[in-house]
């Protein structure tokens, strides 16, 4: 019998006879189900979240009040590491080494972040008194929204849920998540843990379900006042198409197609690990992995000889065995996607040097496998290099000069992330300055750190996550002005009002 985790809605745990149906993608056994919400399911969460706003008790507590809450929660989700990650991989076939410390493992410190963020926050600040046109005293207050929707992915589920609702709690919010259908476990448990540590009923509400019923409801219900969405660039153009109607606030973090870029100078042990790690990490299935290496024609081939080599050692197989490298991909449709992909690098006539295909051996036979794929001979107006796979492969691509690799790293329609690989730091900060890119990481990838902004240039997103000012996405802005005068003849009325009485009466 596996196990049924319920909705959360207004504190209570919620059955809908519906259940989404969630798989191990290693070996594609059922080991849990999620109860389905549907549109109403998401009205009543809506309606429970405004509910609660409006009694205050969350959104009027002191901010010091709110991050004892967050910090309270953070240290049980540091108790619940193992269980978490369990119900993180059931469902997502990360790696136990990689939940553990990157997937639910930085789960606590972003939450830490987020309430010492609200503590020093300005949520009051008094603008310089005026004198013109009249003396009078401006404050600048930063109030939470309302309710605000969070639609998250199936990559890093809690997490990329966590930078939506910490920094939407720690402003006074009331939220609904919508994690995805393949992997709402995490985040129910999260939000069951955070009840347990004082966040009152109805403020954080958890309703599993498809994206098109679910999460278009939330996307677009008329009391949402912003949505947060992490998923891919076609959803979030639907996202923005649904938000419209109600001039809801996005913020979107969507896809991308990084380049890593080896400078001729670079380390090549430190470049070659790098390279590897930035790409296949995750079996690549994350938004800013680097999945265009840019290598300069000198170094091709001694480069690529380096690469094949180290990434021959990279270990597949049982995702809770802490000996494994690299786990499944998400789901059979998601492998018939990229071995589509492998199949359009042959055909445009990019060289296979690496993988190419399903892992051979009686533990791949079930689930979602993918070898770590490397193409070389790829030019830049290959599918394999201008279109996301979210799968292990690797797309190498020669250039002669600095500047024609400032080309090709820019020539795409995404701009998340770039890694830069040299042993001259200089020159590569002042490379830095040409890449159009959210994030530049130079000798490092996937450098994800909350007290820095994350996002994208272009198609890439919309806002920026995390970083100092995470809360100005989650709050409206408002100006009060008071009046310090006193008078009746102030200064802007008389473009309406004459005063000529009083003058002649003085
Ligand atoms: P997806 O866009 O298919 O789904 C994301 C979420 O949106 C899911 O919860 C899904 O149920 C929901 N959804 C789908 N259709 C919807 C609709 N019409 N209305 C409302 N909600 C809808 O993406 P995915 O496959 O889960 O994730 C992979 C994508 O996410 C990749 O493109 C990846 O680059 C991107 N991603 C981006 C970041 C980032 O920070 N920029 C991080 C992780 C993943």
């Amino acid at each position: 019998m596996t196990r049924n985790f319920p909705m959360l809605i207004d504190g209570k745990p919620v059955e809908s006879g519906q259940v989404l149906e969630i798989f191990d993608p290693q070996n594609e056994e059922l080991v849990a189900t999620a109860s389905r919400g549907g549109e109403e399911h998401i009205d009543a969460a809506v309606d429970a979240a405004k509910r609660s706003f409006a009694s205050g008790e969350w959104s009027r507590a002191t901010p010091a009040e709110r991050a004892a809450v967050l910090r309270k929660t953070a240290e049980k989700v540091g108790e619940q590491l193992d269980e978490l990650v369990e119900l993180e991989i059931m469902a997502n076939g990360a790696t136990i080494r990689q939940a553990t410390g990157f997937h639910i493992g930085y789960v606590a410190p972003h939450l830490e972040y987020f309430a010492d963020l609200a503590e020093r926050y300005e949520f009051e600040k008094a603008a310089p008194r005026a004198t013109f046109p009249t003396l009078g005293q401006s404050t600048v207050r930063r109030e939470p929204i309302g309710v605000v929707g969070a639609i998250a992915p199936w990559n890093f589920p809690l997490l990329l849920g966590m930078w939506k609702i910490g920094p939407a709690l720690a402003a006074g919010n009331s939220v609904v998540v919508k994690p995805d259908e393949k992997t709402p476990l995490s985040t129910l448990e999260f939000a069951r843990i955070a009840e347990e540590c004082g966040l009152p009923p109805g403020v954080l509400n958890v309703v599993p379900g498809v994206g098109v019923e679910a999460g278009a409801r939330l996307a677009a219900h008329p009391d949402v006042g912003k949505i947060g969405f992490t998923g891919s660039t076609g959803v979030g153009r639907e996202i923005m198409r649904l938000a419209a109607d109600t001039v809801k606030k996005v913020t979107l973090e969507l896809g991308g197609k990084s380049p890593s870029i080896v400078l001729d100078d670079a380390d090549l042990d430190v470049a070659v690990d790098g390279v590897l790690y930035g790409c296949f990490l995750y079996s690549g299935q994350i938004c800013e992995s680097g999945t265009r290496l840019l290598v300069p024609e000198s170094l091709h081939d001694e480069f690529v000889e380096r690469l094949v080599e180290r990434a021959r050692t990279i270990k597949l197989g049982d995702t809770r065995d802490w000996e494994t490298d690299l786990g499944p991909v998400i789901s059979a449709r998601q492998k018939e996607r990229i071995l589509g992909y492998l199949a359009s690098g042959a055909e445009e006539g990019a060289r296979l040097v690496l993988g190419g295909g399903t892992p051979r051996g009686e533990e791949f036979e079930r689930g979602h496998w993918i070898e770590p794929t490397i193409f070389t001979d790829v030019s830049n107006d290959m599918r394999i290099a201008r279109e996301e796979i979210f799968g292990p492969v690797l797309s190498v691509i020669k250039y002669r000069t600095e500047s024609e690799a400032i080309e090709i790293a820019n020539d795409t329609t995404y701009g998340l992330a770039s890694s830069i690989w040299s042993g001259d730091n200089d020159r590569a900060l002042s490379l830095a300055n040409s890449i159009e890119a959210g994030s530049v990481w130079i000798n490092d990838a996937h450098q994800i750190n909350c007290q820095v902004p994350f996002g994208g240039y272009k198609q890439s997103g919309l806002g920026r996550e995390l970083g100092p000012d995470a809360l100005d996405e989650y709050t409206e802005t408002k100006n009060v002005h008071l009046d310090l005068s006193g008078r009746r003849d102030r200064r802007p009325y008389d473009v309406l009002l004459s005063h000529a009485d009083d003058a002649e009466e003085r």
